[in-house]
C-alpha cells in the first residue's frame, strides 16, 4: 500500500488524508510501532524463535554509558472498548489488574538499575482506571527504586475516571502533565465513538486537574468522525481551545481492521468524506494557531508559555528545562511540547514496560507480549516479557530516524542528524531530498531540511522514501 503512494503525483486527496492519519494516529502517544516490527509480528508465533531470552533479564548500564532517560509504562485496561480502537487494551476482570500492578512493579525493579528517567509516560489503555491503592503501589515502588523526579511525567486520563483524590496522589508523587482523552465535545459524536465520558465530565475533570495543581494538560481530539460536520468541529475546537490547556493533540479517525468502526465502513453504513477531512485538518491548524498554539509535529500543538497569571517559571527557565531533557537547544520547541514524544521522534533511547509496550535501548528494539496474562506469568517468573527483539543496521536506523524526525515541523538540522546517526542526510539521501523539494513538500532552510505545510499532510509518503532495507 505504502509503496504505491511514493510518487506525490500518484496521491489523490483520498490517499493524502489517510497519510495524515497513518502518521498522526494515537500510536504517537506511546512508543512508535516501527515498520519492521509489523513484519516481525507477522512472522512471530507464540513460541517465537526470535532470540530475545537475554533481553528478559535485568539490564545493566554498560561501562561508560549513561542510564536510559525515558520510560513508558502501558496500562492495558479500558472500561469499554471504543469503536475505533485497535490498541492493546481490555476491560478489567477479576483480579487481573492487581496481578498486572504486581507484574509492572517487578518489571520496574528489573529496569531501574539502568534507568534515570527524565521523561515518564503512563499510557494505555486507561491509566486513570487504576484505583488509588493500585496507583499508590506503583508510585511507592518507583520511589523505592529511585525512579521519581522526572522533569516531565505524563499520565493519560479518561475524563470519566478522574477524581480529586487520584489527581492529588499523582501530583504529590511528581506527575506534572496530564493527557486527557477528550476526542469530541459533542455528545452524539462521543456516543458514536463509543466513549464512556460525557462533555460535562470533560469540563469537570479539567477543573479537578487544575485544582490539584496540574498546570500542563494536553487535550486529545479526533476529527473526521463519521457524522461530524465542519460546524461540529469548529464548535468542539473553540470549546476545547477555550479550556486553556497547554497542549493539543489531534488525530484523524483511523479505520483499523478488527474494529467495529472498520466493519461498519466495510458494510457501507457510512462513507468517508476525504475532502471534508482535509478541510477539518486545515481548520485545526489555523484555529489552534489563532488561539496561541504552535504546531511542532503533524498532530501536536503546544503553547509557548503559560498565561500571564499562571505558573511561577519564566519562559526562559521553562525552555531550559526542555533543553535539558533533550540535550538540544536548537530544536526550537514550544514551551509545552511533549518532551517524551519528541524523544521518540529524535531517536532517544526509551524503556517500554507493560503488555504490548515497545522500547529502543542502545540499538536494540524490543516489544513485550500483547497479552496481559502472558506478561504477568513472565514477570512472576522474574523475567521481562519480551516477545520480539531486533537490532537494526546503522543505515536502516538512520533512515528510520530521518523519517521520524520529518514528522516534526522543525525537520532535521543537518549537524543534529549526523550527531544522532553518524550519517549525512545530504549525501545519504540527496535524490529523496531533491524530489521532495521539487514537488513542494519540503524545503531546505539554512542548515535544516523540513517538510512544508503541504508536505506535512503527506508526511508518511515523504518519510517512506528515507527508509533503507535492513541488512543487519
Ligand atoms: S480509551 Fe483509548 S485505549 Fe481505551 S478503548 Fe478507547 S481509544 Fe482505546
Amino acid at each position: 500500500m505504502v509503496a504505491s503512494l511514493i510518487s506525490p503525483d500518484n496521491l489523490d486527496r483520498n490517499e493524502r488524508i489517510h497519510l495524515i492519519s497513518r502518521v498522526g494516529g494515537p500510536t504517537l502517544r506511546r512508543p512508535v510501532v516501527l515498520p519492521s516490527f509489523a513484519a516481525l509480528n507477522a512472522a512471530a508465533s507464540t513460541d517465537s524463535a526470535v532470540p530475545v531470552r537475554w533481553l528478559t533479564t535485568a539490564p545493566v548500564t554498560p561501562a561508560g554509558a549513561s542510564p536510559v532517560r525515558s520510560l513508558y509504562v502501558h496500562v492495558p485496561f479500558c472500561a469499554h472498548k471504543c469503536e475505533y480502537c485497535a490498541f492493546y487494551s481490555a476491560p478489567p476482570s477479576g483480579d487481573v489488574v492487581n496481578r498486572y500492578v504486581a507484574a509492572v512493579v517487578r518489571e520496574l525493579e528489573l529496569v531501574a538499575p539502568d534507568c534515570r528517567p527524565e521523561t515518564v509516560f503512563f499510557g494505555g489503555g486507561t491509566p486513570s482506571l487504576l484505583t488509588l491503592k493500585q496507583w499508590e503501589t506503583i508510585l511507592r515502588a518507583m520511589e523505592r527504586l529511585n525512579l521519581l523526579g522526572a522533569a516531565e511525567w505524563t499520565v493519560e486520563c479518561n475524563p470519566a475516571t478522574v477524581s480529586a483524590d487520584k489527581a492529588k496522589l499523582l501530583r504529590d508523587f511528581g506527575v506534572n502533565r496530564i493527557s486527557m482523552g477528550v476526542q469530541s465535545l459533542d455528545e452524539q459524536l462521543l456516543e458514536r465513538l463509543g466513549r464512556i465520558h460525557t462533555r460535562e465530565q470533560v469540563f469537570r475533570s479539567f477543573d479537578t486537574l487544575r485544582a490539584a495543581g496540574f498546570d500542563n494538560v494536553n487535550v486529545d481530539l479526533m476529527f473526521a468522525i463519521p457524522g461530524q460536520t465542519m460546524a461540529h468541529w469548529q464548535r468542539t475546537l473553540d470549546e476545547a481551545l477555550a479550556l486553556g490547556s497547554e497542549h493539543l493533540s489531534s488525530y484523524e479517525v483511523i479505520y483499523e481492521e478488527d474494529t467495529p468502526l472498520f466493519a461498519q465502513l466495510k458494510a457501507g453504513e457510512f462513507d468517508v468524506d476525504e475532502d471534508l477531512a482535509c478541510d477539518l485538518y486545515d481548520a485545526l491548524i489555523d484555529r489552534s494557531a489563532a488561539a496561541g498554539f504552535r504546531q511542532y509535529e503533524i498532530a501536536n500543538f503546544a503553547r509557548d508559555r503559560r498565561g500571564n497569571d499562571q505558573g511561577s517559571m519564566t519562559h526562559d527557565q521553562e525552555s531550559k528545562a526542555g533543553e535539558l531533557v533533550l540535550g538540544n537547544s536548537s530544536l526550537d520547541l514550544p514551551t509545552f511540547a511533549c518532551r517524551h514524544n519528541v524523544g521518540y521522534w529524535r531517536g532517544l533511547d526509551s524503556y517500554g514496560l507493560g503488555p504490548s509496550a515497545s522500547e529502543y535501548v542502545r540499538g536494540l528494539r524490543a516489544k513485550n507480549w500483547s497479552n496481559t496474562t502472558l506478561y504477568c506469568e513472565q514477570l512472576e517468573k522474574g523475567r521481562r516479557a519480551k516477545e520480539l527483539a531486533e537490532a537494526l543496521a546503522p543505515e536502516a536506523r538512520a533512515g528510520e530516524l530521518a523519517a521520524f524526525g520529518l514528522r516534526m515541523n522543525r525537520g532535521w538540522g543537518f549537524s543534529e542528524f549526523t550527531e544522532r546517526t553518524g550519517f549525512d542526510l545530504r549525501s545519504g539521501w540527496p535524490a529523496e531530498m531533491a524530489e521532495l523539494i521539487r514537488c513542494g513538500w519540503a524545503a531546505e532552510t539554512g542548515d535544516r531540511f523540513h517538510l512544508t505545510r503541504t508536505g506535512l499532510r503527506f508526511a508518511d509518503a515523504a518519510a517512506e522514501r528515507f527508509l533503507r532495507p535492513d541488512s543487519a
